[in-house]
């Protein structure tokens, strides 16, 4: 049986305003959140699954074993409706080598170019996977979070697709809403509301055992 650092949890990613938004949602509950850039030599996991799922779970089993920690690992990403679900698990690198939210953000608006409002619908999807130090994936949840591309930057707050991302309802995109409403509504907040209290129960189980 594994001794767990009190309920201190690994976050498997290199992104800081993720890492922000995962210790947002998770320190008010008690969990002490630290990053992968807080271990030397932790080597870098091939985001290679079709799905985000896969890939969630491959981040959290491999860091795990790596650094011998509880992790957690999330996959994201944003699925427009009228490219067919792109750029889906390549989010991140959308605008191929060297990709920023920049280039992403620019290559996205060239292929949404002339598309009507109706067929900007889109959506946000967050997988959470977290590993035993021993590799085992003991907790999964997915949350998704709808919404409309549009053609203008709106808002500087978030990161990634946030300033093109519109929540219709509240005629704001995540780069307008403050990090308090983002962390109500989004993808990750979702997946996080229901990860959340099953996440604390494992934590200090493991804790105490
Ligand atoms: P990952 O770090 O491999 O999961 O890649 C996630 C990518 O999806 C990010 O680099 C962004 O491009 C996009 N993404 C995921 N979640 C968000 C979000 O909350 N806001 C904006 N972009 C996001």
């Amino acid at each position: 049986m594994t001794k767990s650092n009190s309920t201190r949890l690994v976050v498997g990613s290199r992104n800081r305003k993720k890492l922000l938004e995962i210790a947002q949602l998770l320190e008010p509950h008690g969990i002490q959140v630290v990053g992968i850039a807080d271990f030397a030599d932790v080597p870098e996991v091939v985001e290679d699954g079709d799905t985000f799922a896969a890939n969630a779970a491959k981040k959290a089993r491999e860091t795990a074993i790596a650094i011998n920690e509880w992790v957690l690992a999330e996959d994201s990403g944003l699925s427009v409706d009228v490219l067919g679900g792109a750029p889906g698990v390549y989010s991140a690198r959308f605008s191929g080598e060297g990709a920023t939210d920049e280039r992403n953000n620019q290559k996205l608006l060239k292929e949404l170019a002339g598309q009507p409002q109706e067929k900007r619908g889109s959506h946000y999807t967050c997988h959470i996977a977290v590993s035993s130090p021993e590799g085992d994936i003991r907790l999964t949840e997915e949350g998704t979070c709808r919404g409309r591309m549009i053609d203008e930057a709106r808002g500087a707050n978030g990161f990634g697709y946030d300033p093109y991302f519109l929540i219709p309802e509240f005629h704001q995109t995540f780069g307008e809403l403050s990090s308090a409403v983002k962390n109500q509504l989004s993808h990750r907040a979702r997946a996080f509301q229901r990860l959340t209290p099953r996440l604390v129960r494992l934590l200090l189980a493991e804790a105490q055992s």
